[in-house]
């Protein structure tokens, strides 16, 4: 086995609470295990750039409370292509990078896989608020856009009762509805709409609103996922159908910043330690997941053959609670 002497890290695809947690945490272990540690800004498109920095102990303080990634994060066509990969795996030459690591999305990892069949060992950490990492339950920055999303709508909530009013709120998530679940079973909605599962306005939006101010309620709350529509035409369709005056609110960014809750820190930093651990046992291309409660590593390539389901029971639990 090659000995290691050289790390680095980079974030790629959408930035995601906790990112800052995982650099932290890469860089600390990574020194401490004897390490020299690189930060890449830009994600791939930076990698392209030669765009690397050495890190130590001190550059990664007071940032493990902050949303965003402190090294930035960019997407790159030009990474896309063979030749793409071949530049990035000479400049890691160049920086005489032994091992790298990616903290991002399934599409950060199909760029990984690619590098590590070209002989770069890598290890992928997931961190994407969208929670679609198809091999993780949870991915760094889902636990916090959740939460920064339900304390807006309980704001929403408290206007939208007192002029008995609909809410149209629409969450991120374009082609995964795990926030627009989560959050809409956490704010007591009405309707969850998601790309996964097809809908009818008239039938699953419409008839649920009326049959619900026939039973006497006053307002109503319609979380839907960016890729199950625009909150402004269905809030418009609503109120042309239904008579209730409805109102649309994307959150839109508002759900990517903030400062990352207990949960996504602490997730970060396990998943920031294992990686480099993998790295000293010689375990390469390889992912961090949370599965079933654990904290684990799998095979890069399985991983991105997993495919993962919203929970079942979710879309019932939104029927049964109204
Ligand atoms: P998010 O869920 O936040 O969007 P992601 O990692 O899935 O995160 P992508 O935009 O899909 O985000 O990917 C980030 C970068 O990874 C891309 O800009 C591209 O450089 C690289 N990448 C994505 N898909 C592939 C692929 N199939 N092959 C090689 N590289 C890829």
């Amino acid at each position: 086995m090659k000995e290691i002497k050289k790390i680095a890290v980079l974030t790629s695809g959408g930035d995601a609470p906790g990112m800052n947690a995982a650099i932290r945490s890469v860089v600390r272990t990574g020194l401490k295990k004897g390490y020299e540690v690189y930060g890449v800004k830009r994600g791939y498109h930076g990698l392209l750039n030669g765009e690397l920095e050495q890190m130590n102990t001190r550059d990664v303080s007071e940032i493990l409370q902050r949303g965003g990634t402190m090294l930035m994060t960019a997407r790159s066509k030009e990474f896309m292509e063979e030749a793409g990969q071949q530049k990035a795996k000479e400049i890691l030459e160049v920086f005489g990078i032994d091992a790298l690591i990616v903290i991002g999305g399934d599409g950060s990892f199909r760029g990984a896989l690619d590098l590590s069949r070209i002989g770069v060992p890598v290890i992928g950490i997931p961190g994407t608020i969208d929670n679609d990492v198809s091999s993780s339950d949870f991915s760094i920055g889902f636990d916090t856009a959740v939460n920064t999303a339900l304390q807006a709508i309980d704001r929403i909530r408290e206007t939208a009762s007192s002029h008995e009013r609909c809410s149209v709120i629409e969450v991120m998530g374009r082609d995964a509805g795990y926030i627009a679940m989560e959050v809409g079973i956490g704010c007591g909605a009405e309707c969850v709409l998601i790309p996964e599962v097809a809908f009818d306005l008239e039938q699953d939006v419409c008839q649920t609103l009326l049959t619900g101010r026939n039973m006497g309620k006053h307002h109503f709350i319609v979380v839907l996922a960016e890729g199950a529509g625009s909150a402004v035409e269905m809030a418009q369709k609503i109120e042309k159908i239904t008579g209730i005056e409805t109102r649309a609110t994307v959150l839109g960014y508002v759900q990517r910043g903030g400062s990352p809750t207990a949960f996504d820190r602490m997730m970060a930093s396990l998943m920031g330690i294992m990686a480099v651990e993998c790295i000293s046992k010689g375990k390469f291309n390889r992912v961090i997941v949370h599965r079933d409660g654990k904290i684990k590593d799998i095979d890069l390539e399985k991983a991105l053959a997993m495919s993962k389901t919203l929970y079942a029971g979710s879309m019932d639990a939104v029927r049964q609670l109204f």
